[in-house]
Protein backbone atom coordinates (compact mmCIF):
# COMPACT_ATOMS: atom_id res chain seq x y z
CA UNK A 1 0.00 0.00 0.00
CA UNK A 2 1.11 3.66 -0.36
CA UNK A 3 2.34 4.74 2.35
CA UNK A 4 0.91 8.08 2.07
CA UNK A 5 -2.64 6.89 0.82
CA UNK A 6 -5.30 9.59 1.44
CA UNK A 7 -7.73 6.59 2.86
CA UNK A 8 -5.60 7.00 5.93
CA UNK A 9 -5.64 10.61 7.13
CA UNK A 10 -3.71 9.77 10.61
CA UNK A 11 -0.39 7.98 8.15
CA UNK A 12 -0.92 10.89 5.76
CA UNK A 13 -0.61 13.78 8.32
CA UNK A 14 1.90 12.01 10.27
CA UNK A 15 3.89 12.13 6.75
CA UNK A 16 3.61 15.34 6.50
CA UNK A 17 4.65 16.79 10.10
CA UNK A 18 8.08 14.63 9.99
CA UNK A 19 8.35 16.79 6.82
CA UNK A 20 8.18 14.68 3.59
CA UNK A 21 7.89 16.78 0.67
CA UNK A 22 6.36 14.71 -1.05
CA UNK A 23 3.80 13.84 1.15
CA UNK A 24 3.26 17.72 1.60
CA UNK A 25 2.75 18.23 -2.30
CA UNK A 26 0.26 15.57 -2.11
CA UNK A 27 -1.93 17.00 0.94
CA UNK A 28 -2.22 20.39 -0.27
CA UNK A 29 -3.24 19.29 -4.30
CA UNK A 30 -6.03 17.49 -2.20
CA UNK A 31 -7.12 20.77 -0.60
CA UNK A 32 -6.94 22.56 -3.90
CA UNK A 33 -9.15 19.58 -5.52
CA UNK A 34 -11.27 19.03 -2.59
CA UNK A 35 -10.86 15.58 -2.61
CA UNK A 36 -13.83 13.92 -0.90
CA UNK A 37 -10.82 12.59 2.00
CA UNK A 38 -9.72 16.09 2.50
CA UNK A 39 -11.68 16.90 5.98
CA UNK A 40 -10.30 14.13 7.35
CA UNK A 41 -7.21 14.84 6.53
CA UNK A 42 -7.55 18.55 7.10
CA UNK A 43 -8.42 17.02 10.93
CA UNK A 44 -5.98 14.85 11.80
CA UNK A 45 -3.44 17.45 10.82
CA UNK A 46 -4.41 20.80 12.87
CA UNK A 47 -3.50 19.45 15.98
CA UNK A 48 -0.13 19.44 14.56
CA UNK A 49 -0.14 23.27 14.00
CA UNK A 50 -0.04 26.37 15.75
CA UNK A 51 4.00 26.94 15.35
CA UNK A 52 4.27 28.90 11.92
CA UNK A 53 3.92 32.58 11.77
CA UNK A 54 2.20 33.28 8.84
CA UNK A 55 2.68 36.77 6.85
CA UNK A 56 0.23 37.85 4.26
CA UNK A 57 1.72 39.58 1.13
CA UNK A 58 -0.63 41.50 -1.05
CA UNK A 59 -0.73 44.77 -3.48
CA UNK A 60 -1.42 45.51 -6.68
CA UNK A 61 0.74 43.77 -9.60
CA UNK A 62 4.03 44.42 -10.22
CA UNK A 63 4.33 46.55 -6.69
CA UNK A 64 7.48 44.36 -5.96
CA UNK A 65 5.52 41.62 -4.39
CA UNK A 66 7.73 39.08 -5.46
CA UNK A 67 10.92 40.54 -5.23
CA UNK A 68 10.78 41.65 -1.66
CA UNK A 69 9.21 37.90 -0.62
CA UNK A 70 12.72 36.79 -1.91
CA UNK A 71 14.52 39.26 0.46
CA UNK A 72 12.43 38.07 2.99
CA UNK A 73 13.00 34.26 2.54
CA UNK A 74 16.78 35.59 2.62
CA UNK A 75 16.30 37.32 6.30
CA UNK A 76 14.02 34.82 7.33
CA UNK A 77 16.30 32.01 6.50
CA UNK A 78 19.81 34.25 7.97
CA UNK A 79 17.98 33.43 11.20
CA UNK A 80 17.98 29.90 10.50
CA UNK A 81 14.10 29.84 10.18
CA UNK A 82 12.52 26.91 7.83
CA UNK A 83 10.42 29.16 5.28
CA UNK A 84 7.27 28.74 3.00
CA UNK A 85 6.21 31.02 0.33
CA UNK A 86 2.76 30.33 -0.94
CA UNK A 87 1.41 32.21 -4.14
CA UNK A 88 -2.33 32.04 -3.87
CA UNK A 89 -3.93 32.95 -7.65
CA UNK A 90 -7.72 32.99 -7.05
CA UNK A 91 -8.20 33.42 -11.21
CA UNK A 92 -5.65 31.23 -12.76
CA UNK A 93 -5.16 27.51 -12.19
CA UNK A 94 -2.04 27.63 -14.93
CA UNK A 95 0.47 29.34 -12.63
CA UNK A 96 3.98 27.74 -12.10
CA UNK A 97 5.61 26.67 -8.75
CA UNK A 98 8.85 26.43 -11.31
CA UNK A 99 8.65 30.51 -12.79
CA UNK A 100 7.92 31.62 -9.16
CA UNK A 101 11.30 29.58 -7.83
CA UNK A 102 13.23 31.91 -10.33
CA UNK A 103 12.23 34.68 -9.68
CA UNK A 104 12.80 34.04 -5.99
CA UNK A 105 16.28 32.84 -6.34
CA UNK A 106 17.03 30.69 -3.58
CA UNK A 107 20.48 29.77 -3.02
CA UNK A 108 20.75 25.43 -3.79
CA UNK A 109 22.42 25.17 -0.43
CA UNK A 110 19.03 26.59 1.21
CA UNK A 111 16.93 24.32 -0.98
CA UNK A 112 15.77 22.34 2.47
CA UNK A 113 15.15 24.81 3.97
CA UNK A 114 12.60 26.60 1.83
CA UNK A 115 9.36 25.24 0.13
CA UNK A 116 7.85 27.34 -2.77
CA UNK A 117 4.60 26.42 -4.02
CA UNK A 118 1.87 28.63 -5.96
CA UNK A 119 -1.91 26.89 -5.47
CA UNK A 120 -4.88 27.37 -7.87
CA UNK A 121 -8.40 28.04 -5.70
CA UNK A 122 -11.59 27.74 -7.14
CA UNK A 123 -15.41 28.41 -6.11
CA UNK A 124 -15.39 26.44 -2.91
CA UNK A 125 -17.17 25.71 0.19
CA UNK A 126 -16.21 28.28 2.67
CA UNK A 127 -14.28 30.23 -0.32
CA UNK A 128 -10.60 31.68 -0.51
CA UNK A 129 -9.74 32.39 2.44
CA UNK A 130 -10.66 29.07 3.94
CA UNK A 131 -8.84 27.26 1.36
CA UNK A 132 -5.96 29.39 1.71
CA UNK A 133 -5.90 28.47 5.99
CA UNK A 134 -6.80 24.88 4.91
CA UNK A 135 -3.28 25.12 2.55
CA UNK A 136 -1.14 27.13 5.20
CA UNK A 137 -2.43 24.50 7.98
CA UNK A 138 -0.37 21.96 5.57
CA UNK A 139 2.24 23.90 5.44
CA UNK A 140 2.43 24.39 9.35
CA UNK A 141 2.12 20.74 10.45
CA UNK A 142 5.01 20.05 7.84
CA UNK A 143 7.26 22.45 10.46
CA UNK A 144 7.90 25.66 8.51
CA UNK A 145 8.69 28.47 10.75
CA UNK A 146 7.56 31.21 8.52
CA UNK A 147 5.07 30.83 6.15
CA UNK A 148 4.34 33.86 3.91
CA UNK A 149 1.07 33.54 1.51
CA UNK A 150 1.35 36.61 -1.51
CA UNK A 151 -2.03 36.70 -3.05
CA UNK A 152 -2.28 37.45 -6.76
CA UNK A 153 -5.27 39.38 -7.11
CA UNK A 154 -7.66 42.27 -6.73
CA UNK A 155 -9.89 43.51 -3.86
CA UNK A 156 -11.99 41.18 -2.19
CA UNK A 157 -9.66 37.70 -2.89
CA UNK A 158 -6.82 39.84 -0.70
CA UNK A 159 -8.93 40.66 1.91
CA UNK A 160 -9.88 37.30 1.78
CA UNK A 161 -6.71 35.84 2.51
CA UNK A 162 -5.50 38.74 5.38
CA UNK A 163 -8.17 36.81 7.53
CA UNK A 164 -6.25 33.65 6.75
CA UNK A 165 -3.15 35.09 8.26
CA UNK A 166 -1.24 36.53 11.59
CA UNK A 167 0.42 39.55 10.00
CA UNK A 168 -0.47 41.74 6.91
CA UNK A 169 1.82 43.59 4.70
CA UNK A 170 0.71 45.90 2.06
CA UNK A 171 2.95 46.64 -0.90
CA UNK A 172 2.39 49.86 -2.62
CA UNK A 173 4.53 51.75 -5.22
CA UNK A 174 4.95 55.73 -4.81
CA UNK A 175 2.35 55.75 -7.90
CA UNK A 176 -0.02 53.99 -5.76
CA UNK A 177 -1.34 57.61 -4.52
CA UNK A 178 -4.63 57.70 -6.40
CA UNK A 179 -5.42 54.52 -5.29
CA UNK A 180 -4.88 55.25 -1.58
CA UNK A 181 -8.95 56.35 -1.05
CA UNK A 182 -10.67 53.56 -2.54
CA UNK A 183 -8.43 51.30 -0.81
CA UNK A 184 -8.79 52.74 2.67
CA UNK A 185 -12.20 51.20 3.12
CA UNK A 186 -10.64 47.61 2.45
CA UNK A 187 -7.25 46.47 2.09
CA UNK A 188 -5.34 49.59 4.05
CA UNK A 189 -7.77 48.43 7.36
CA UNK A 190 -6.42 45.03 7.61
CA UNK A 191 -2.92 45.74 6.91
CA UNK A 192 -0.28 45.74 10.02
CA UNK A 193 2.54 47.24 7.93
CA UNK A 194 1.91 48.96 4.79
CA UNK A 195 5.33 48.87 2.50
CA UNK A 196 5.87 51.97 0.18
CA UNK A 197 8.14 49.96 -2.24
CA UNK A 198 10.68 51.36 -5.10
CA UNK A 199 11.17 54.13 -2.76
CA UNK A 200 14.29 54.74 -5.10
CA UNK A 201 12.02 56.51 -6.94
CA UNK A 202 10.90 60.33 -6.34
CA UNK A 203 7.53 60.55 -4.94
CA UNK A 204 7.77 57.99 -2.31
CA UNK A 205 8.21 60.26 0.39
CA UNK A 206 4.99 62.01 -0.73
CA UNK A 207 3.21 58.89 -0.48
CA UNK A 208 4.21 57.94 2.70
CA UNK A 209 2.89 61.34 3.95
CA UNK A 210 -0.31 61.33 2.71
CA UNK A 211 -0.53 57.21 4.45
CA UNK A 212 0.51 58.96 7.80
CA UNK A 213 -1.91 61.60 7.39
CA UNK A 214 -4.53 59.46 6.63
CA UNK A 215 -3.75 57.71 9.37
CA UNK A 216 -2.91 60.10 12.06
CA UNK A 217 -7.22 60.84 11.47
CA UNK A 218 -7.62 57.31 11.72
CA UNK A 219 -5.84 56.67 14.99
CA UNK A 220 -7.29 59.80 16.84
CA UNK A 221 -11.03 59.07 15.51
CA UNK A 222 -10.81 55.03 17.12
CA UNK A 223 -8.79 52.45 18.78
CA UNK A 224 -8.07 50.94 15.50
CA UNK A 225 -4.35 50.44 15.42
CA UNK A 226 -2.64 52.11 13.11
CA UNK A 227 -0.41 49.99 10.68
CA UNK A 228 3.59 51.20 10.51
CA UNK A 229 4.40 52.50 7.12
CA UNK A 230 7.57 51.73 5.74
CA UNK A 231 9.66 52.41 2.37
CA UNK A 232 11.67 49.64 0.59
CA UNK A 233 14.00 49.31 -2.34
CA UNK A 234 13.23 45.57 -2.79
CA UNK A 235 15.98 45.48 -5.68
CA UNK A 236 19.53 43.53 -4.55
CA UNK A 237 21.23 46.60 -3.53
CA UNK A 238 18.26 48.27 -1.85
CA UNK A 239 17.47 48.14 1.27
CA UNK A 240 14.36 46.47 3.26
CA UNK A 241 15.67 47.19 6.74
CA UNK A 242 12.52 49.12 7.25
CA UNK A 243 10.39 46.12 6.76
CA UNK A 244 12.04 43.62 8.61
CA UNK A 245 12.19 46.13 11.45
CA UNK A 246 8.43 46.66 11.28
CA UNK A 247 8.22 42.24 10.86
CA UNK A 248 10.47 41.89 13.92
CA UNK A 249 8.31 43.90 16.07
CA UNK A 250 5.00 42.37 14.91
CA UNK A 251 6.09 39.23 15.73
CA UNK A 252 7.05 40.82 19.25
CA UNK A 253 3.69 41.82 19.39
CA UNK A 254 1.83 38.66 18.66
CA UNK A 255 4.59 36.92 21.20
CA UNK A 256 3.51 38.60 24.00
CA UNK A 257 0.50 38.54 26.12
CA UNK A 258 -0.70 35.70 24.24
CA UNK A 259 -2.29 37.58 21.15
CA UNK A 260 -1.21 35.16 18.79
CA UNK A 261 -3.30 32.36 20.45
CA UNK A 262 -6.29 34.85 20.50
CA UNK A 263 -5.58 35.30 16.63
CA UNK A 264 -5.60 31.87 15.91
CA UNK A 265 -8.87 30.69 18.12
CA UNK A 266 -10.50 34.17 16.44
CA UNK A 267 -9.58 32.58 13.33
CA UNK A 268 -10.70 28.53 14.25
CA UNK A 269 -14.37 30.20 15.02
CA UNK A 270 -14.69 32.06 12.07
CA UNK A 271 -13.75 29.13 9.78
CA UNK A 272 -15.99 27.02 11.54
CA UNK A 273 -18.70 29.39 11.40
CA UNK A 274 -18.26 29.57 7.60
CA UNK A 275 -18.21 25.99 7.36
CA UNK A 276 -21.43 25.59 8.66
CA UNK A 277 -23.20 28.44 6.63
CA UNK A 278 -21.78 27.22 3.31
CA UNK A 279 -23.00 23.97 3.77
CA UNK A 280 -25.92 24.80 5.79
CA UNK A 281 -26.64 27.20 2.43
CA UNK A 282 -25.96 24.35 0.21
CA UNK A 283 -28.81 21.99 1.65
CA UNK A 284 -30.98 24.96 1.76
CA UNK A 285 -31.03 24.65 -1.78
CA UNK A 286 -33.22 21.81 -2.47
CA UNK A 287 -34.92 20.93 -5.76
CA UNK A 288 -38.20 21.99 -4.40
CA UNK A 289 -36.51 25.48 -3.20
CA UNK A 290 -34.90 25.70 -6.92
CA UNK A 291 -38.75 25.17 -8.19
CA UNK A 292 -40.21 27.74 -6.00
CA UNK A 293 -37.55 30.60 -7.61
CA UNK A 294 -37.65 28.96 -10.79
CA UNK A 295 -41.74 29.21 -10.69
CA UNK A 296 -41.21 33.20 -9.40
CA UNK A 297 -39.29 34.35 -12.00
CA UNK A 298 -40.85 32.58 -14.87
CA UNK A 299 -44.56 33.76 -13.72
CA UNK A 300 -44.01 37.34 -13.07
CA UNK A 301 -42.61 40.01 -15.09
CA UNK A 302 -39.47 41.52 -14.01
CA UNK A 303 -41.28 44.82 -12.61
CA UNK A 304 -43.31 43.06 -10.79
CA UNK A 305 -40.60 40.97 -9.30
CA UNK A 306 -40.68 41.67 -5.30
CA UNK A 307 -37.06 40.43 -4.03
CA UNK A 308 -38.32 40.64 -0.39
CA UNK A 309 -41.63 39.18 -1.07
CA UNK A 310 -39.93 36.10 -3.33
CA UNK A 311 -37.23 35.33 -0.85
CA UNK A 312 -39.31 35.06 2.07
CA UNK A 313 -41.65 33.16 -0.40
CA UNK A 314 -39.01 30.59 -0.87
CA UNK A 315 -37.70 30.67 2.72
CA UNK A 316 -40.92 29.41 3.62
CA UNK A 317 -41.53 26.77 1.25
CA UNK A 318 -41.07 23.20 2.38
CA UNK A 319 -37.64 21.06 2.91
P1 LIG B 1 4.82 41.69 -8.09
O1 LIG B 1 3.95 41.56 -9.30
O2 LIG B 1 4.18 42.56 -7.06
O3 LIG B 1 5.26 40.37 -7.52
O4 LIG B 1 6.14 42.49 -8.54
P2 LIG B 1 7.59 41.95 -8.92
O5 LIG B 1 8.33 41.52 -7.69
O6 LIG B 1 7.49 40.99 -10.03
O7 LIG B 1 8.30 43.31 -9.42
C1 LIG B 1 7.85 44.00 -10.56
C2 LIG B 1 9.04 44.76 -11.17
O8 LIG B 1 9.46 45.79 -10.29
C3 LIG B 1 10.25 43.89 -11.43
O9 LIG B 1 10.81 44.27 -12.66
C4 LIG B 1 11.19 44.23 -10.28
O10 LIG B 1 12.55 44.07 -10.61
C5 LIG B 1 10.87 45.70 -10.06
N1 LIG B 1 11.12 46.12 -8.68
C6 LIG B 1 10.83 45.46 -7.53
N2 LIG B 1 11.20 46.19 -6.46
C7 LIG B 1 11.74 47.34 -6.94
C8 LIG B 1 12.30 48.50 -6.30
O11 LIG B 1 12.35 48.62 -5.07
N3 LIG B 1 12.72 49.50 -7.11
C9 LIG B 1 12.64 49.42 -8.48
N4 LIG B 1 13.07 50.45 -9.20
N5 LIG B 1 12.12 48.34 -9.11
C10 LIG B 1 11.69 47.31 -8.34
Amino acid sequence: MNKFSVSDPSALSDAVHGGDRRALARTITLVENRASEYEAVMDALYPLTGNAWRIGLTGPPGAGKSTLAGRLIRWLLEQGQRVAYVAVDPTSPFSGGAILGDRIRIDSKAQDQVYIRSIATRGTLGGLSEQTEAVVDVIDAAGFDTILVESVGVGQAEIAIAQAVDSVVVVLVPESGDEIQTMKAGLLEVANIICVNKADRASADTLVATLQQAFSQVGADSDQTVPAIVQTVALDDGSVDELTAALSHQRDVLTDAGAWTQLREARFERRVRTLVTAAWAARFWTDERRDALERALSTMDVVDRMPYAVAHGILETGL
